[in-house]
């Protein structure tokens, strides 16, 4: 099919904006007349510089990121950053601990042995971000505040935060949790109030730029750009400055029996370079430029947000009418914007969907593989249009199904 034919529903890699990926192409072969393509060209350039800058300078307009929050474009996607959030931030408390004490590290190592990371567990991507901390710092330096799957006996909620066991006062080293998750379809309908004025981190990969934030309240911020943003390849992280001036050195850390992050993951070090320690995907920098650029020009966030809203609305309408058929599976209050997750009733019902919808060029609507389902991919780049096609379609399937 053409792409004029398709509307792509998948969870990520996202599809983009058709008129971004048109420039993309001429980019990629002849970037501005340079008689080289935008991948070949230098990532140290003064055209790689500018580009860079532009895209700095969007997301900083999209987000209001305040002055005093520094802005990372990094690669490894989501994934490397829940290893470099748990490093940093460890970093982070260990040198404000010192700075406490006077520089007595035997003060910092008493403090160490009963000093959390606190996990949300609300899905799959904070398990696994949680899990990373484990891995690296010992099960015992994690401590999970919530774990939906036990509340629940599925990821389906979030716990009222009142029900949360944190880490107290000064142990606590941070909080971490996923503002969106994309297997399971739950969403913070907002900054969890019972966080506010901590050390905060949190994964908005799969719902960052669809809705306005107020970053003041985080330390870190990060997402993989093949939902929202743009190209897989490239990783934004929004950190409190603070945060690269308070690190220990690597003999502090040697001494505290603690592991050094590897370079590419230590956030001082890349803001030093201004994300160019090593080679960055500039290619993907400028797609992720042009994305921005297209919201900015749309109205920002605040009608990004608005348009997120209403395209999720009709949807969940569209499936609240044939409760006899379909089952949105999270709770209401932690339904997700972006990724719509539900079940057909009887099963063998959820493969005539998925095979009408591919027949009518709805793609990638089945459910992540841990958990199967049907799952509706609500991202910035499908159109309200395609949402009403796709409600259209909802509406007939029903009628032709219910009993
Ligand atoms: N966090 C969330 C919310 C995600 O949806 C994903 C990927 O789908 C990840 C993290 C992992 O990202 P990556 O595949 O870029 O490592």
């Amino acid at each position: 099919p053409t792409r004029e034919e398709i509307t792509y529903f998948g969870a990520g890699p996202a599809s983009l904006p058709t008129t971004v990926l048109k420039n993309a192409s001429s980019a990629i072969l002849n970037f501005q007349n340079t008689g080289l393509g935008l991948a070949e060209h230098s990532h140290r350039s003064a055209l790689s510089n500018d580009i860079l800058a532009t895209t700095e300078s969007s997301i900083r307009n999209l987000l209001s990121i305040p002055k005093d929050y520094t802005v990372l474009f990094m690669q490894g996607g989501g994934t490397t950053q829940f290893s470099a959030v748990a490093y940093n931030l460890l970093g982070y408390w260990v040198q404000g601990q010192l700075d406490k004490a006077n520089g007595d590290i035997e003060v910092v190592r008493e403090r160490l042995k009963k000093a959390r990371m606190d996990y949300v567990v609300t899905g799959g991507w904070s398990q696994k971000g949680s899990e990373e901390a484990k891995r690296l710092f010992g099960e015992e330096k994690v401590n999970v505040v919530t774990d939906s799957k036990k509340v629940f006996g599925r990821y389906s909620g979030i716990e009222e935060e009142k029900g949360w066991k944190r880490t107290e006062g000064e142990e606590r080293i941070f909080t971490y949790y996923c503002d969106n998750e994309t297997v399971d379809g739950v969403e913070f309908p907002g900054f969890p109030r019972g966080l506010e004025g901590g050390v905060v981190a949190a994964d908005m990969s799969s719902n960052i730029l669809s809705r306005r934030v107020d970053v003041s309240k985080f330390h870190i911020i990060f997402a993989g750009a093949q939902k929202n943003i743009g190209t897989t390849g490239l990783t934004i992280a929004i950190l409190k400055s603070s945060i690269l001036q308070t690190q220990p050195t690597p003999t502090t850390l040697r001494a505290l029996s603690l592991p050094i992050p590897p370079i590419m993951m230590s956030y001082p070090m890349l803001a030093k370079h201004n994300s160019l320690y090593n080679t960055l995907p500039i290619f993907d920098v400028w797609v992720a430029g042009e994305v921005m650029k297209g919201l900015v020009a749309a109205g920002g966030l605040a009608k990004q947000e608005e348009v997120a809203n209403r395209k999720a609305e009709k949807l969940y309408a569209a499936l609240g009418r044939a409760p006899g058929i379909f089952k949105v599976v999270p709770l209401e209050g932690a339904r997700s914007r972006m990724n719509i997750c539900v079940r057909a009733q009887p099963a063998e019902l959820e493969g005539v969907f998925l095979k009408g919808a591919e027949e009518r060029g709805f793609l990638g609507l089945k459910g992540h593989r841990s958990v199967g389902g049907i799952r509706i991919s609500n991202y910035n780049s499908i159109t309200e249009a395609s949402v009403d096609s796709l409600v259209q379609y909802i509406d007939e399937f029903v009628q032709k199904n219910a009993q």
